[in-house]
């Protein structure tokens, strides 16, 4: 009979949370075990994040060196890719991870146990290691298990020994042609890693977009991103058969009649917990219905004393949630009071250019029912990614109805991670959007995208605006307040500013508010480019003239015909498009904009230049009419 071994501390699978938690408590003088199969450190730095990023890092090298000439590079001819080298660049950051790690560990002093475990009675962990079989027990146990690379049931889909992303990682040989079963995260960045490098490739994609959990405008994005880098996307795609061997020839048939062949084969289909023959029903963990090992918000499994952490508790698929759950756990230790609800989970998408996102999207502040104030801004517009000719995708952002708080952001562009991380920091400190829309962040980089997109939030709603004269039109996707404020151009701006202030309060505050650094040149160019758009000119409230516009087909429409603005609300809410027309306020004779407000609208782009004509009108004609649709 095997002696069992006992500990302060038991940790069973060695990922993120587990090995954290391990190193913490040896240093801080308990007794740890930590029975690991054989990854040194865990999926992250073995099979996961550090390998994928790695291998992104050389498919980027790839893609700008097919772009050098763009850089005034000379011509050196088509770029191919010794994937020999790229495996072992991988191999090598992993394995210096790896090293990194072992180090740690030692110097930490815990028990680092290597081998296969399973329970064997409650609380006993029985391991298959080097030199015999081992027991070990603790006083506390937690389980990070982590999760590996579904392989769905599809008639030939196992014969055909699909790679996963396992020696997908470690490929020398780069794929002639691969076809990609799945398009999450996993399957979005091995396909354009991949693509990069040189391969043909296919996504087979059972939903009806990339990323299934993200915004359409974003999934659209990304797919046609994929489509321009010559990615073929197959959407609604339910395989029935899959035939032949990854490695050799493989064919992928659907439903629908629709086939593809390849030489190799990528299974990106979802993640298994590692929880089937361990014995955790002996241990007293009760598993839910998909596997995961049932947790509370501070991941106490049903068994008494004994926890979970990572993926294999359904937390969020994250090496930083994998960490948090260790603080969790950490908290739980000192009776502390730290658990796992209203987590604010940022993440991002290793792709080119990469996705990241932290807070609410769209599609989920709709599911909660929360109202919101949506800004967008192209990347193109911000000066950085013009000089890195980075200037695909857009950042957006969400922002309370009814206060400054930011409910969330999206970015897909160049170092959309980092950019997002500025935004996260704020909304953890609780900070106002104006924060970001007004602080000074440096000139030239991503970030200072951040002033531009969040100047494009509208007014908030306050409850006079929500008493206001309005009529409030619901329509599909949301709720726009169409405000009909009937005015004389050419009128004392006092008896203008009194009719906003009477029908869209929140307007008022921004009148009087003076955004300083306007570029004169480029508002004279917009002055000059752009058909007629009104605007309001202050002069220390004095009169109030209208002005120009500076959007390519931007128009106002008619105040007091307001089938006007409900149609061309119609057609903004059809198009689903959020491109700001911006409103400016110049002072007279100078080229410095005192205001500047963006509708979220792109409804123009649906209006041809007659009709634009029609709807608006010239601003000396002594006409009823003016602004203005506040979207609420
Ligand atoms: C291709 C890919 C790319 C990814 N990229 C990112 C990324 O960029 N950013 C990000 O945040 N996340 C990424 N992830 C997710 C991330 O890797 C995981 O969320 C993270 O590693 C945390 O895992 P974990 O702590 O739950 O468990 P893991 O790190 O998986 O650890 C579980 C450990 O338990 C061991 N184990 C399991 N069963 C037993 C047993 N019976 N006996 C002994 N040991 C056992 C395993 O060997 C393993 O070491 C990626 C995942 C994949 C697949």
């Amino acid at each position: 009979m095997t002696n069992v071994e006992t500990y302060d501390i038991l940790v069973f699978g060695g990922g993120k949370a587990g090995k954290t938690l391990a190193m913490d408590q040896a240093t801080a003088g308990k007794r740890v075990a930590v029975v690991e199969a054989g990854m040194i450190g865990g999926s992250c730095i073995n099979i996961a994040c550090i390998p994928t990023k790695t291998l992104v890092r050389s498919a980027q090298l790839a893609g700008l060196a097919r772009r050098a000439e763009e850089f005034g590079l000379v011509r050196t001819g088509p770029v191919s890719v010794d994937m020999g080298r790229v495996a072992a660049r991988t191999a090598a950051v992993v394995a210096g991870m790896v090293e990194y790690n072992r180090q740690a560990f030692r110097a930490a002093g815990f028990e680092f146990v290597l081998g296969w475990g399973r329970f064997v009675e409650p609380r006993t962990i029985e391991v298959a290691a080097e030199g015999g079989a081992r027991r070990l027990t603790g006083e506390r146990i937690y389980l990070n298990l982590g999760t590996k690379a579904a392989i769905p049931p599809i008639p030939g889909l196992r014969e055909a020994e699909p790679l996963t992303h396992v020696a997908a990682l470690t490929l020398d040989v780069l794929p002639r042609r691969l076809l990609v079963i799945g398009g999450g995260y996993v399957g979005m960045e091995l396909s354009h890693a991949f693509r990069l490098l040189g391969s043909e490739v296919v996504v087979i994609e059972s939903g009806g977009q990339l990323a299934a959990r993200e915004d359409a405008d974003v999934a659209a994005a990304i797919a046609s991103q994929f489509a321009e880098d010559g990615i073929e996307l197959a959407f609604k795609a339910r395989i029935t058969e899959v035939a032949g061997r990854s490695g050799e020839q493989v064919t992928v048939r659907l439903a629908d009649g629709r086939t593809f062949a390849g030489s190799h084969l990528l299974v990106a289909a979802g993640r298994q917990p590692m929880t089937a023959g361990i014995g955790l029903d002996l241990a007293g963990v009760e598993l839910d219905a998909r596997g995961f090992i049932r947790v509370d918000e501070r991941l106490q499994t049903s068994a008494p004393d004994i926890w979970a952490m990572g993926e294999v508790a359904g937390s969020p698929m994250f090496t930083h949630v994998s960490l948090d759950d260790c603080r969790v756990a950490k908290s739980g230790i000192v009776g502390g009071a730290r658990t796992t609800m209203g987590r604010m989970v940022p993440y991002c998408v290793f792709i080119e250019p990469e996705f990241a996102r932290v807070g609410l999207s769209e599609k989920e502040a709709r599911e909660q029912d929360m109202s919101y104030r949506l800004a967008t801004l192209p990347m193109d517009v911000v000066p950085r990614a013009r000089t890195l000719s980075e200037r695909k995708g857009f950042m957006k952002a969400l922002v309370a109805i009814d206060s400054d708080r930011i409910l969330g952001f999206a970015m897909l562009g160049a170092q959309a991670g980092e950019v997002m991380a500025v935004v996260q920091m704020a909304m953890l400190g609780g900070l106002p959007f104006t924060a970001l829309r007004d602080g000074i962040l440096a000139h030239p980089t991503l970030a200072e995208g951040l002033n531009m997109l969040f100047a494009a939030v509208r007014p908030a709603k306050s409850q006079s605006a929500q008493n206001a004269q309005a009529s409030e039109m619901s329509i599909g996707v949301e709720t726009v307040k169409v405000i009909h404020v009937t005015i004389a151009c050419g009128q004392p701006f006092e008896a203008v500013r009194d009719a906003l202030v009477k029908n869209v309060p929140a307007l008022d505050t921004q009148l009087m508010e003076v955004l300083k650094g306007a570029n004169a040149a480029e508002i004279k160019e917009r002055r000059a480019a752009g058909p007629k758009l009104w605007l309001f000119e202050t002069r220390d409230h004095g009169a109030l003239v209208a002005a120009e516009g500076q959007a390519k087909k931007s128009i106002q429409f008619e105040i007091g015909n307001p089938l006007t603005a409900e149609r061309m609300t119609r057609h903004r809410l059809a198009a689903g498009l959020y491109a700001p027309l911006r409103i400016v306020l110049y002072e007279d004779d100078q080229d410095r904009a005192v205001f500047e407000y963006d509708l979220p609208s792109s409804l123009f782009d649906q209006f041809g230049d007659e009709e634009i004509a029609k709807t608006g009108c010239e601003l000396d004609e002594e006409l009823k009419h003016v602004l203005i649709a506040a979207a609420g």
